[in-house]
C-alpha cells in the first residue's frame, strides 16, 4: 500500500472512517480440512481444488492466496492476470509451484506467458486455433498444459458432444505446443434441486465426450478429469473424479438450502462450514432524531418516535445493496439494528436506539457475528433479491481486507 503525509495511505478503502472485511484463518483452513475430508473419503485420493476468481468471491486475492496456498492441490482462477499472482507469490516465498488452471478466456499473448509459468489453460472452442503461430513462434521449453472443455448442458463455453470431434481436431493437429492434460464440464442445474437427474445426464455426456477425446488426443496419462463444484462436490459422489473445483463453499457459504438438504440425504452427517467473511465498519457519528424526523433521500421513513441513529460510512459504493434499504439490519453491541430509509452511496442510517446508551462511537457488523447474532451473507444477498455469490463478489476491492484468526 502506498503512503502519504504522516502514514496515511492514498487508496479511497484506505480512509480512517471505512468499513472493512475480516477474513478469517481459521475458518478457512477449517473449510479446506472439510472438503479434504470428503475428497479423500473414497479408494482413491483426489486433488482438492480452490476457486479463487472474483478475487477469491470478494474475500481478496491477497489475503487468501497465501492462506489456500498450502493446503489444497489445485488454483483456479477466470483471469490469466490473477492466475500469474501464484507464481509471484512462489517465487517471493521459495513455494513450490502449484498446479494453476485458467478458467476463463486467454488471448493468444497471454497463452505465451502462461505456458512459459507453467499454467494450465482450458480449451473450450475453436478461437484456440489462433494461438498456435504464437505458440510456435514462442519456442516453448514445454508446451502448454489444457484441459478441454466439455459443454454437457449449461449453454456455456466447451464443446458440445455434436461438435466433437470435428472442432478439436485442431488440438491432435498442434501437439508440439499443446499438451492435453485435463477434460472439464460444468453443471447446470446442482444447487437449485435436490433431485440430480440433469446432472446424471450431464454425466454420461462427460463420459462420452472422454472417450471421444482420449480416441483423438491420445494423452501421455489418463486425463484429468473435472467437473464438481461445491455443490456436486457435496452431494454427487459420481462427480468428484480425480478433483473438486471448490468455490463458495472454501469460504464457508453453502452453495443453496437445496444444497444443505441434499448433503444432509447423501452424506448422512451435516458438514460444518465456518463463514470465512465478516464485514464492519465504525460509526461516522451517533445523533438523536426528534419523533417525526425523516431519514435519508426520499423521506423514506419518518421516525415514530425520538430515535438515536448512527450514521454508517458505508453504501451502495463498497458493496452494500440499496435493494436491502428498509429491509436489512446489522448488529451493534449484538443487538439487531434497523437499516432506516434508503442505502446510499456512501452512507447508511441504522436505529441504535437501544443497541448503546449514549452517543459514543460505535462498530457495526455488516456481516458477521456479533455476541449472539449474525448476518449472513445469505440473508443480506436475500433482503436484496439476489444470491450470496453475487453479494460477496460485489464486495469492493477497495475495501480494507484483514486476516484474522
Ligand atoms: C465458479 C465456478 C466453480 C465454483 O463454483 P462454486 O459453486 O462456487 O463452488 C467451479 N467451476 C467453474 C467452471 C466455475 O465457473
Amino acid at each position: 500500500m502506498e503512503e502519504v503525509g504522516v502514514g496515511l495511505g492514498v487508496g479511497p478503502g484506505d480512509a480512517v472512517y471505512s468499513s472493512w472485511l475480516e477474513v478469517s484463518a481459521s475458518h478457512l483452513r477449517h473449510n479446506v480440512a472439510a472438503f479434504r475430508a470428503l475428497e479423500s473419503a473414497g479408494p482413491t485420493p483426489r486433488a482438492l481444488g480452490a476457486v479463487l476468481k472474483g478475487n477469491a468471491y470478494g474475500h481478496g486475492l491477497a489475503q487468501v492466496l497465501p492462506l489456500v496456498h498450502a493446503g489444497v492441490d489445485v488454483l483456479y482462477f477466470i483471469a490469466p492476470q490473477d492466475a500469474l499472482t501464484v507464481r509471484a507469490h512462489e517465487s517471493a516465498h521459495g513455494l513450490p509451484a502449484r498446479q494453476v488452471v485458467v478458467l476463463g478466456a486467454v488471448a493468444p499473448e497471454e497463452a505465451v506467458v502462461l505456458a512459459r509459468e507453467g499454467i494450465d489453460v482450458v480449451v473450450a472452442d475453436r478461437s484456440w486455433a489462433d494461438a498456435v503461430p504464437s505458440l510456435r513462434a514462442a519456442k516453448l521449453a514445454r508446451p502448454l498444459r489444457v484441459h478441454v472443455h466439455i459443454d454437457t448442458g449449461l449453454g456455456r463455453e466447451g464443446f458440445t458432444l455434436d461438435q466433437l470431434p470435428r472442432e478439436t481436431r485442431f488440438l491432435a493437429d498442434a501437439l508440439d505446443v499443446f499438451e492435453p492434460v485435463g477434460v472439464l464440464s460444468h453443471f447446470a442445474n446442482t444447487e437449485d434441486v435436490t433431485e440430480q437427474a440433469y446432472a446424471l445426464a450431464q454425466l454420461d455426456a462427460f463420459e462420452t465426450a472422454l472417450g471421444h477425446l482420449t480416441a483423438q488426443l491420445k494423452p501421455a496419462k489418463p486425463l484429468q478429469r473435472h467437473i464438481a463444484a461445491s455443490a456436486a462436490a457435496l452431494v454427487l459422489p459420481r462427480a468428484r473424479y480425480e478433483a473438486a473445483r471448490v468455490g463458495i463453499s472454501l469460504y464457508g457459504l453453502w452453495p443453496s438450502p437445496e444444497t444443505r438438504l441434499s448433503a444432509r440425504l447423501v452424506l448422512g452427517e451435516l458438514p460444518v462450514l465456518k463463514p470465512v467473511l465478516s464485514w464492519r465498519c465504525g460509526s461516522q457519528v451517533v445523533k438523536w432524531l426528534p419523533a417525526g424526523a425523516y431519514v435519508g433521500y426520499g423521506c423514506t421513513y419518518r421516525c415514530p418516535e425520538p430515535t438515536r441513529i448512527a450514521v454508517l460510512p458505508v453504501g451502495y459504493y463498497d458493496g452494500y445493496p440499496r435493494l436491502a434499504s428498509g429491509k436489512a439490519h446489522v448488529l451493534v453491541n449484538g443487538r439487531r439494528c434497523a437499516v432506516l430509509g434508503r442505502v446510499m452511496m456512501n452512507h447508511l442510517m441504522v436505529d441504535v436506539t437501544r443497541a448503546t446508551s449514549d452517543e459514543r462511537p460505535v462498530t457495526a457488523t455488516l456481516l458477521g457475528r456479533d455476541g449472539e447474532e449474525s448476518v449472513s451473507a445469505e440473508s443480506l444477498a436475500g433482503w436484496a433479491q439476489t444470491i450470496h455469490y453475487e453479494l460477496v463478489t460485489r464486495l469492493g476491492a477497495h475495501l480494507r481486507r484483514v486476516v484474522v484468526e
